[in-house]
Protein backbone atom coordinates (compact mmCIF):
# COMPACT_ATOMS: atom_id res chain seq x y z
CA UNK A 1 0.00 0.00 0.00
CA UNK A 2 0.93 3.20 -0.92
CA UNK A 3 0.87 6.09 2.08
CA UNK A 4 0.83 8.87 -0.89
CA UNK A 5 -2.78 8.91 -2.13
CA UNK A 6 -3.38 9.56 -5.66
CA UNK A 7 -4.63 12.55 -6.57
CA UNK A 8 -6.72 10.65 -9.46
CA UNK A 9 -8.45 8.16 -7.80
CA UNK A 10 -9.37 10.90 -5.45
CA UNK A 11 -11.34 12.52 -8.26
CA UNK A 12 -12.61 9.65 -9.50
CA UNK A 13 -14.22 8.60 -6.37
CA UNK A 14 -17.79 9.53 -5.74
CA UNK A 15 -19.00 11.39 -2.64
CA UNK A 16 -21.26 9.53 -0.52
CA UNK A 17 -19.35 6.04 -1.43
CA UNK A 18 -20.03 4.77 2.18
CA UNK A 19 -22.48 3.06 3.85
CA UNK A 20 -24.38 4.91 6.00
CA UNK A 21 -25.40 3.79 9.42
CA UNK A 22 -26.55 5.49 12.47
CA UNK A 23 -25.12 3.96 15.72
CA UNK A 24 -27.98 1.99 17.88
CA UNK A 25 -27.36 1.44 21.80
CA UNK A 26 -25.44 -1.69 23.02
CA UNK A 27 -25.68 -1.93 26.48
CA UNK A 28 -28.93 -1.09 28.39
CA UNK A 29 -27.75 1.44 31.66
CA UNK A 30 -24.83 2.80 29.47
CA UNK A 31 -24.47 5.85 26.73
CA UNK A 32 -22.79 3.35 24.39
CA UNK A 33 -23.61 2.98 20.81
CA UNK A 34 -22.21 0.93 18.33
CA UNK A 35 -21.66 0.57 14.64
CA UNK A 36 -25.08 -1.87 14.36
CA UNK A 37 -23.86 -4.13 11.43
CA UNK A 38 -20.61 -4.88 13.01
CA UNK A 39 -21.39 -5.32 16.44
CA UNK A 40 -24.42 -7.85 15.19
CA UNK A 41 -21.84 -9.69 12.38
CA UNK A 42 -18.74 -10.09 14.17
CA UNK A 43 -19.29 -11.39 17.84
CA UNK A 44 -15.69 -11.29 18.47
CA UNK A 45 -15.57 -7.91 18.06
CA UNK A 46 -17.04 -4.51 20.23
CA UNK A 47 -16.79 -0.83 18.16
CA UNK A 48 -18.51 1.92 20.16
CA UNK A 49 -18.73 5.38 21.03
CA UNK A 50 -19.70 6.96 24.35
CA UNK A 51 -22.32 10.27 24.11
CA UNK A 52 -23.45 12.55 26.33
CA UNK A 53 -25.88 10.25 28.55
CA UNK A 54 -28.69 11.76 31.00
CA UNK A 55 -28.13 13.70 33.56
CA UNK A 56 -24.77 14.22 34.48
CA UNK A 57 -22.49 14.66 31.19
CA UNK A 58 -20.65 11.12 30.81
CA UNK A 59 -17.41 12.90 30.30
CA UNK A 60 -14.76 10.02 29.75
CA UNK A 61 -11.83 12.72 29.25
CA UNK A 62 -8.32 11.96 31.40
CA UNK A 63 -7.09 15.56 30.09
CA UNK A 64 -10.34 17.39 30.85
CA UNK A 65 -12.77 19.36 33.92
CA UNK A 66 -14.17 15.65 35.17
CA UNK A 67 -12.53 14.65 38.47
CA UNK A 68 -10.35 11.46 37.95
CA UNK A 69 -11.65 9.55 39.92
CA UNK A 70 -15.34 10.20 38.43
CA UNK A 71 -13.70 8.82 35.29
CA UNK A 72 -11.81 5.98 36.29
CA UNK A 73 -15.52 4.77 37.72
CA UNK A 74 -17.04 5.72 34.60
CA UNK A 75 -14.16 3.50 32.74
CA UNK A 76 -14.61 0.43 35.74
CA UNK A 77 -18.54 0.31 34.31
CA UNK A 78 -17.30 0.56 30.59
CA UNK A 79 -15.09 -2.31 31.28
CA UNK A 80 -17.55 -4.22 33.33
CA UNK A 81 -20.30 -3.48 30.79
CA UNK A 82 -18.11 -4.92 27.73
CA UNK A 83 -16.12 -7.64 29.73
CA UNK A 84 -12.47 -6.12 28.68
CA UNK A 85 -10.28 -5.85 31.40
CA UNK A 86 -8.08 -3.72 29.56
CA UNK A 87 -8.15 -0.15 27.97
CA UNK A 88 -5.52 1.93 26.22
CA UNK A 89 -5.71 5.17 25.80
CA UNK A 90 -2.83 8.29 24.89
CA UNK A 91 -2.79 12.30 25.26
CA UNK A 92 -3.76 13.06 21.44
CA UNK A 93 -1.83 15.74 19.38
CA UNK A 94 -3.52 15.85 16.25
CA UNK A 95 -0.44 14.39 14.78
CA UNK A 96 -0.22 10.70 12.79
CA UNK A 97 1.54 8.56 15.03
CA UNK A 98 -0.01 5.23 16.21
CA UNK A 99 1.10 2.58 19.14
CA UNK A 100 1.35 -0.65 18.41
CA UNK A 101 0.42 -2.45 21.97
CA UNK A 102 1.22 -6.48 21.97
CA UNK A 103 0.99 -6.83 25.42
CA UNK A 104 -2.21 -6.95 27.60
CA UNK A 105 -3.17 -4.41 30.85
CA UNK A 106 -5.40 -4.70 33.13
CA UNK A 107 -7.29 -1.22 34.09
CA UNK A 108 -6.57 1.68 32.19
CA UNK A 109 -3.23 2.59 31.04
CA UNK A 110 -2.41 6.26 29.42
CA UNK A 111 0.61 6.87 27.13
CA UNK A 112 2.45 9.27 25.90
CA UNK A 113 1.33 11.38 22.67
CA UNK A 114 -0.21 9.45 19.66
CA UNK A 115 -3.56 9.77 17.74
CA UNK A 116 -4.22 6.11 16.87
CA UNK A 117 -3.25 2.65 18.39
CA UNK A 118 -3.12 -0.79 17.33
CA UNK A 119 -3.64 -4.47 18.24
CA UNK A 120 -4.00 -8.08 17.17
CA UNK A 121 -4.46 -8.25 21.58
CA UNK A 122 -7.59 -9.97 22.44
CA UNK A 123 -9.32 -8.40 25.34
CA UNK A 124 -7.76 -4.96 25.30
CA UNK A 125 -9.92 -2.10 24.96
CA UNK A 126 -8.33 1.01 22.24
CA UNK A 127 -9.40 4.68 22.78
CA UNK A 128 -9.71 7.76 21.58
CA UNK A 129 -11.89 10.41 22.49
CA UNK A 130 -13.59 13.01 20.16
CA UNK A 131 -15.61 15.79 20.45
CA UNK A 132 -15.95 17.04 16.39
CA UNK A 133 -13.09 14.86 15.40
CA UNK A 134 -13.53 12.03 13.46
CA UNK A 135 -12.88 8.55 15.24
CA UNK A 136 -12.29 5.79 12.78
CA UNK A 137 -12.15 2.23 13.51
CA UNK A 138 -10.57 -0.27 11.42
CA UNK A 139 -10.64 -4.10 11.74
CA UNK A 140 -8.85 -6.81 9.34
CA UNK A 141 -11.41 -9.24 9.49
CA UNK A 142 -9.53 -12.41 8.41
CA UNK A 143 -6.63 -11.56 10.49
CA UNK A 144 -8.34 -9.65 13.24
CA UNK A 145 -5.94 -6.86 13.83
CA UNK A 146 -7.34 -3.31 14.99
CA UNK A 147 -6.79 0.03 14.71
CA UNK A 148 -8.59 3.19 16.31
CA UNK A 149 -7.65 6.69 15.31
CA UNK A 150 -8.13 10.29 16.21
CA UNK A 151 -8.62 11.63 13.04
CA UNK A 152 -8.97 15.60 13.35
CA UNK A 153 -7.73 17.68 10.12
CA UNK A 154 -4.47 18.07 11.33
CA UNK A 155 -4.12 14.02 12.05
CA UNK A 156 -6.15 13.14 8.31
CA UNK A 157 -3.51 15.90 6.49
CA UNK A 158 -0.55 14.37 8.50
CA UNK A 159 -1.76 10.72 6.81
CA UNK A 160 -3.30 8.92 9.96
CA UNK A 161 -5.32 7.49 8.01
CA UNK A 162 -2.59 5.97 5.31
CA UNK A 163 -0.54 5.13 8.76
CA UNK A 164 -3.04 3.17 10.17
CA UNK A 165 -4.28 1.48 6.69
CA UNK A 166 -0.35 0.53 5.71
CA UNK A 167 0.00 -0.51 9.48
CA UNK A 168 -3.12 -2.92 9.50
CA UNK A 169 -1.95 -4.48 5.81
CA UNK A 170 1.19 -5.03 7.43
CA UNK A 171 0.10 -6.69 10.12
CA UNK A 172 -2.91 -8.39 9.21
CA UNK A 173 -3.81 -9.77 6.08
CA UNK A 174 -1.84 -8.15 3.45
CA UNK A 175 -4.51 -6.38 1.79
CA UNK A 176 -6.61 -3.32 1.99
CA UNK A 177 -9.45 -5.41 0.63
CA UNK A 178 -9.88 -6.91 4.49
CA UNK A 179 -10.25 -3.97 6.60
CA UNK A 180 -13.50 -2.32 7.80
CA UNK A 181 -13.48 0.98 8.17
CA UNK A 182 -15.91 3.05 9.95
CA UNK A 183 -15.94 6.60 10.09
CA UNK A 184 -18.12 7.50 13.47
CA UNK A 185 -20.17 10.82 15.04
CA UNK A 186 -18.23 13.95 13.97
CA UNK A 187 -19.14 17.18 12.41
CA UNK A 188 -20.75 17.54 9.04
CA UNK A 189 -19.98 18.95 6.09
CA UNK A 190 -23.00 21.99 7.25
CA UNK A 191 -21.42 22.38 10.78
CA UNK A 192 -17.69 22.64 10.21
CA UNK A 193 -16.70 25.98 8.43
CA UNK A 194 -13.11 26.02 8.40
CA UNK A 195 -10.14 28.44 6.72
CA UNK A 196 -8.43 28.22 3.29
CA UNK A 197 -5.24 26.76 5.09
CA UNK A 198 -7.34 23.52 6.47
CA UNK A 199 -8.59 23.08 2.01
CA UNK A 200 -5.16 23.33 1.05
CA UNK A 201 -3.53 21.21 3.96
CA UNK A 202 -5.83 18.38 3.09
CA UNK A 203 -4.69 18.78 -0.27
CA UNK A 204 -8.01 20.29 -2.02
CA UNK A 205 -8.65 23.72 -3.56
CA UNK A 206 -7.75 26.86 -1.72
CA UNK A 207 -11.23 28.44 -1.36
CA UNK A 208 -11.11 32.64 -1.05
CA UNK A 209 -12.78 32.72 2.24
CA UNK A 210 -13.67 30.19 5.32
CA UNK A 211 -15.56 27.39 3.66
CA UNK A 212 -17.22 24.58 5.27
CA UNK A 213 -15.38 20.96 4.84
CA UNK A 214 -17.06 17.32 5.43
CA UNK A 215 -13.97 15.81 7.19
CA UNK A 216 -15.47 12.33 6.87
CA UNK A 217 -16.20 12.67 2.90
CA UNK A 218 -12.55 13.44 2.35
CA UNK A 219 -11.91 10.50 4.74
CA UNK A 220 -13.93 8.23 2.68
CA UNK A 221 -11.99 9.04 -0.52
CA UNK A 222 -9.08 8.81 1.10
CA UNK A 223 -10.39 5.10 2.20
CA UNK A 224 -10.93 4.36 -1.32
CA UNK A 225 -7.78 5.29 -2.48
CA UNK A 226 -6.19 3.41 -0.76
CA UNK A 227 -7.55 0.45 -1.38
CA UNK A 228 -10.55 0.02 0.71
CA UNK A 229 -13.78 -1.57 -1.00
CA UNK A 230 -16.84 0.49 -0.69
CA UNK A 231 -18.73 -1.86 0.84
CA UNK A 232 -16.47 -2.15 3.51
CA UNK A 233 -16.47 1.17 4.63
CA UNK A 234 -19.48 3.32 6.51
CA UNK A 235 -19.78 6.31 7.89
CA UNK A 236 -22.22 7.68 10.27
CA UNK A 237 -25.46 9.81 9.72
CA UNK A 238 -24.60 11.67 13.25
CA UNK A 239 -23.00 14.78 13.64
CA UNK A 240 -21.48 15.46 16.89
CA UNK A 241 -23.17 19.34 16.49
CA UNK A 242 -26.44 18.98 15.10
CA UNK A 243 -27.02 15.90 17.54
CA UNK A 244 -26.06 17.70 20.41
CA UNK A 245 -28.36 16.38 22.55
CA UNK A 246 -26.59 12.68 22.06
CA UNK A 247 -22.66 13.62 22.00
CA UNK A 248 -20.47 16.52 22.93
CA UNK A 249 -19.62 19.15 20.20
CA UNK A 250 -16.08 21.03 20.85
CA UNK A 251 -17.31 23.69 18.43
CA UNK A 252 -20.68 23.82 20.47
CA UNK A 253 -19.09 24.41 23.41
CA UNK A 254 -18.61 21.29 25.24
CA UNK A 255 -15.53 21.02 27.15
CA UNK A 256 -15.92 17.29 27.74
CA UNK A 257 -15.13 14.41 25.57
CA UNK A 258 -16.74 10.73 24.03
CA UNK A 259 -14.61 8.19 23.76
CA UNK A 260 -14.28 6.10 20.86
CA UNK A 261 -13.77 2.43 21.95
CA UNK A 262 -12.54 -0.88 19.72
CA UNK A 263 -11.47 -4.04 20.31
CA UNK A 264 -11.26 -7.63 19.93
CA UNK A 265 -13.07 -10.11 22.43
CA UNK A 266 -11.20 -13.22 23.12
CA UNK A 267 -12.40 -16.20 21.55
ZN1 LIG B 1 -23.84 19.20 11.68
Amino acid sequence: VSVSVSQQHLAASLEGEAVIVRETPLIDGLPLYGQPEWNARYPWLLQGITGRGTGEPFDLSFFGQARSATVLERWRAIRSATGFRGVVHARQVHGADLLCHDQHTDGVRILDDADGHVTSQKDLLLAVSVADCVPVSLVDKNARVSALLHAGWRSAAAGILERGVQTLVELGSGSAREILCHFGPAICGTCYEVGPEVHAALGLPRPQHNTPIDLRTQLVRRALALGLEPGNISRSAYCTRCDGGLFFSHRAGDRERQMSVLGLRQA
